[in-house]
């Protein structure tokens, strides 16, 4: 598929999806499609590795070291079961990942597309910023066994992960267009070309 340079502002595509459902494979789709993709994930990743004005205020608040990831590990435990202290951090990291975003926007201004792999696009109300929202969906069943074998979880352990995001059920209430990826990676990929081909033809 061509994508043409038709629209001076990019169209924002929010992906988000529960955790193994597939949105890393969908980037890498966009990406192949010359498509630029923004990952709050990575972006989240590097601020805790060079962000020290961030550092600081966290460090602050929760009175720990947040320098290395088994730190790091320790606070994401101290806030799994506290929603206070997670909305804290959350309150203290979110505008330096909406400010890099805001950042890396601008450098792409000049594709017609942008996609934003975000997997708490909607707990955090990004959904709002984007022009479609694509949830990637897969059931129960295949997210566990996914997550199972990429991240060698036992079955327990893959639930309790998957319980502590919002379900599924509940991203897709705000989907604009709903990526079922219960299929093969072709499938999946078809239904992404149909989507870039419908909002092509929307202009
Ligand atoms: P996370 O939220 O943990 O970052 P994710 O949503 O980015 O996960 P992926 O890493 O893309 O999910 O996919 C989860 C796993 O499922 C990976 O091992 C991936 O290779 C595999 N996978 C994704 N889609 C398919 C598919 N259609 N068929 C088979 N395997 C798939």
């Amino acid at each position: 598929m061509s994508v043409q340079n038709v629209s001076t502002s990019p169209i924002i595509i929010g992906l988000t999806g529960g955790i193994a459902s597939g949105k890393t494979t969908a980037s890498n789709y966009f990406l192949q499609l010359n498509i630029p993709v923004i990952d709050s994930d990575h972006i989240v990743k590097e601020l805790w590795e060079n962000n020290q004005e961030m550092i600081d205020k966290v460090e602050a608040f929760f009175h720990l070291s947040v320098k290395t990831y088994e730190d790091r590990k320790k606070l994401g435990h101290m806030i799994f079961h506290n929603d206070q202290k997670r909305e804290a951090l959350n309150h203290m990291v979110h505008p330096y990942v909406f400010a890099k975003i805001e950042q890396l926007k601008k450098e792409y201004h000049n594709s017609p597309y942008i996609v934003i792999d975000m997997p708490l696009l909607i707990e955090v109300g990004y959904q709002e910023l984007c022009d479609y929202v694509l949830v990637v969906y897969v059931d129960l069943e295949t997210q566990i066994k996914r997550l199972v074998t990429r991240d060698a979880l036992d079955r327990t352990e893959a639930i309790t992960r998957i319980h502590a995001q919002l379900l599924l059920e509940e991203k897709i209430k705000h989907a604009d267009v709903i990526l079922n990826n219960n299929g093969s990676l072709d499938e999946l990929y078809q239904q992404i070309d149909e989507f870039l081909r419908g909002i092509q033809n929307e202009k």
